[in-house]
């Protein structure tokens, strides 16, 4: 899945980054096309794997590369101004070979929050490739402001992307830690998942042969119809077949001639209930699995750890528990890791309780904002008397 990845804002720009770090750390061949763009200077210089050349600052003339805080409205202004900029350095890198493209933004700050959605718009009606996102919502102790950027560059984006995958940072944090401190901990979660979905359709290593192949057209399948998607992720160790088998060593004396199939069975068994824990355990955003229209499966590892008729066991089972029928799976064989991981896209799932809560919560601040600054006026226009006339 050839995508090509923008990070938006200081939160998508660290999360590209860390993608950019991960790949060259596995050596992965896997060409991308990849962009940060911030109105923050100190961001992108902050940034160490996205090429200087893949770096770009707008709003240079408002705002003066300092950023725009947490005011969404003119991040989306600077974007809206400065697009020919923006969408002509995407042009530049050439998009023929590109699967999709991929906005990362935090939707609750100014830049990303703002800037998402506007180059969503641009780019689903200039290309046919589908346009994704992936949006970080805040913590509920961030605030009712950053709830209300978050609601409204949400809405914005569902009117132009493909699909948004949502990423809770309240569900995230870490035990024991800030949510700052929190931060590189889920951009490694959030990275883990890409690197897995970034593989669906790309060539396999050397001498490797998967048992059931995934393209990227099913991805876009999944994805397709514009709604919420959540991710799901499991992984386990994988243990050399010597090992393995030194365990069982007792009862391979015993009944030697059955050892074929009893090892099938087993392998059969982990893939399935690795599926099952990646689907069941801690998605990037809680939602009712039982709400989601579509699914799709992949178990990336170790050639001798992946199994046909798990993966297909996985298919059955998770057909019966999302509200549509249509599920795909598929894997990747690879010698880069000693895990198995298994990744569930849940696709346009409709039951997603912190989505409604930050809705609540936006509505809110949007009523104190306006009555705040209501009674301001009346406030200062009553320290005034009214029969001073003004100069002009
Ligand atoms: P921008 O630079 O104006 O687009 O603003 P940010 O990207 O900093 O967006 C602020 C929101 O993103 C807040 O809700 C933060 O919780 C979140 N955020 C900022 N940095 C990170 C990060 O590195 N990882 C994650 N997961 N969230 C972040």
């Amino acid at each position: 899945m050839r995508f090509f990845m923008i990070g938006f804002g200081q939160a998508g720009g660290k999360i590209l980054d860390l993608f950019l770090e991960n790949e060259k750390m596995r050596g992965s061949k896997i060409e991308l096309k990849t962009l940060a763009i911030n109105t923050a200077r100190t961001d992108l210089m902050g940034l160490k794997h996205v090429p200087m050349q893949d770096r770009i600052l707008i709003g240079q003339t408002v705002v003066k590369g300092h950023g725009v805080g947490t005011d969404n409205k003119l991040g989306a202004k600077i974007a809206q101004d400065e697009i020919e900029t923006i969408l002509s350095e995407i042009d530049n890198r050439g998009t023929h070979e590109i699967d999709a493209f991929l906005i990362i933004s935090g939707l609750g700050g100014g830049t990303g929050s703002g800037g998402s959605p506007v180059l969503a718009k641009y780019l689903s009606e200039m290309y046919s490739e589908p346009v994704y996102a992936i949006g970080v919502l805040p913590a509920p102790e961030e605030g009712k402001l950053y709830s209300l950027n978050a609601a409204r560059s949400m809405i914005s984006l569902l009117k132009y992307v493909d699909n948004l995958i949502l990423v809770d940072n309240g569900a995230w944090k870490f035990e024991g830690l800030s949510l700052r401190e929190s931060f590189a901990r889920i951009n490694e979660e959030i990275v883990r998942r890409l690197a897995v979905l970034a593989r669906a359709g790309e060539p396999m290593e050397e001498g490797m042969v998967g048992e059931m192949v995934v393209d990227s057209s099913e991805v876009i399948n999944t994805l397709r119809g514009g709604g919420i998607s959540s991710i799901g992720y499991a992984t386990s160790l994988a243990e050399p077949e010597s090992k393995k088998k030194a365990k069982l060593l007792p009862f391979f004396k015993a009944r030697k001639k059955e050892e074929e199939p009893i090892m099938e069975d087993d392998k059969a068994m982990k893939i399935a209930s690795l599926v099952r824990r990646a689907a069941l355990g801690r998605l990037t955003i809680p939602c009712n699995i039982r709400s989601a229209e579509r699914a799709l499966v992949l178990v990336a590892g170790p050639p001798e750890h992946l199994d046909r008729k798990g993966l297909e066991k996985a298919k059955l089972w998770l057909e019966e528990q999302i509200a549509g029928v249509e599920v795909r799976a598929g894997d990747y064989p690879t010698r880069r890791t000693k895990y198995v991981a298994a990744l569930v896209v849940l696709a346009n799932v409709t039951d997603i309780p912190r989505v409604r809560e930050l809705q609540r919560m936006a509505a809110e601040a949007k009523e104190e904002v306006e009555d705040a600054e209501r009674m301001r006026i009346e406030k200062t226009l009553s320290l005034f008397d009214e029969d001073i006339e003004p100069l002009i």
